[in-house]
């Protein structure tokens, strides 16, 4: 696992520290919630405390559910989530999508909230600075549902800059489409962006780790895309037939080591058109499997870079600039 990704997790942890005393961490207690749906339902409704809650108890709600079974309020995920968004008996298809639209709620206007539980079955959510407002849902099974079955006060406490439930697989789900129309979307534009939209201030990092996973998840993992490049390499040779591609990997581990890619087309276009000049560089591939660019790079007549040919390498150094140049 490569060094930036461990220190985000374990800077998602951290995140965590703070939580009010007494309640749990979603993620751990995600693992613990994929429980069969086969468990009791009795004994933890008692667990809440019933004084800090209105609305009618679980019982009187399944009674009059019953009676109001055509006016069901269904979430709507394109809704603007508003402050009032939350009433008793909204329907969700999943404990997940439950647990999304708090987020986004949580998110757009501002408040931290914590999960005390966060079950396939069952799920509460309160604010984390201690005001009135909670939320709790569980699942019906005869309806196969998930329904808010008790909702607290509205919130008192003030809006907050920073916020615990923008998590970075919330933000890479939220900015995906904007990341598959653009690839190039930076972390600076999501911070400038998420500044302006939900007056959330974003640490950079977290940024970079939410466009990653997007990326991931747009492209497919990076490791599996090596496996395509010997067609990869079959290809360019198939268009570029006086050009020089080579693969290299390692005889004794068969693992990738070197790719070089110099088409015959920009050879002789640096020879036709570009001042006798050859700009040489190097930079770090930052994906997760790491290695480097090296680029052989000229000037036009417009004195604009003019790419001559280009290779990935394990590590910059005398031995992978020297295969490099005397490639043809
Ligand atoms: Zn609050």
């Amino acid at each position: 696992m490569r060094k930036e990704f461990r220190e985000a997790i374990i800077e998602e942890v951290d995140d965590s520290r703070d939580l009010p005393e007494g309640s749990i961490d979603i993620r751990m207690e995600e693992e613990v919630g994929d429980v069969p749906h086969d468990r009791g339902d009795d004994d933890e409704d008692a667990i809440l405390d019933d004084e800090l809650l209105s609305g009618p108890d679980i019982d009187d709600f399944e009674e009059t559910n019953s009676t109001i079974g055509q006016m069901v309020n269904r979430y709507d995920p394109m809704c603007d989530h508003n402050e009032n968004m939350f009433s008793l008996g909204m329907r969700f298809e999943s404990h997940e999508q439950f647990k999304n639209a708090v987020r986004k709620y949580a998110v757009i206007n501002g408040f931290n909230i914590f999960w005390p539980r966060s079950q396939k079955k069952r799920m509460e959510a309160k604010c984390a600075s201690g005001c009135g407002w909670r939320l709790y849902g569980s699942w019906v099974q005869a309806e196969k549902t998930f329904v808010i079955k008790r909702v607290g006060s509205l919130h008192s406490c003030n809006r907050s800059l920073t916020n615990r439930q923008a998590t970075s697989t919330w933000l890479a789900r939220e900015y995906m489409p904007k990341i598959r129309a653009r690839l190039t979307y930076s972390a600076t534009e999501m911070q400038t962006d998420a500044r302006e939209r939900f007056a959330l201030i974003l640490n950079k990092k977290k940024c970079y780790r939410a466009i990653w996973t997007a990326l991931s998840h747009i492209r497919g993992p990076i490791g599996k895309q090596y496996d395509m490049l010997r067609s990869y390499l079959e290809e360019l040779k198939r268009v570029s037939k006086n050009g020089t591609f080579m693969m290299e990997v390692n005889p004794a581990t068969k693992v990738f080591e070197r790719f070089y890619v110099g088409f015959d087309e920009l050879k002789n276009g640096f020879l036709a058109g570009c001042r006798r000049v050859i700009g040489l560089d190097g930079c770090f591939l930052k994906t997760g499997l790491r290695g480097m660019l090296l680029c052989a790079i000229g000037r036009d007549g417009n004195n604009q870079m003019f790419p001559i040919a280009w290779a990935i390498v394990e590590v910059e150094s005398e031995a992978s600039w020297t295969w490099f140049l005397t490639r043809d």
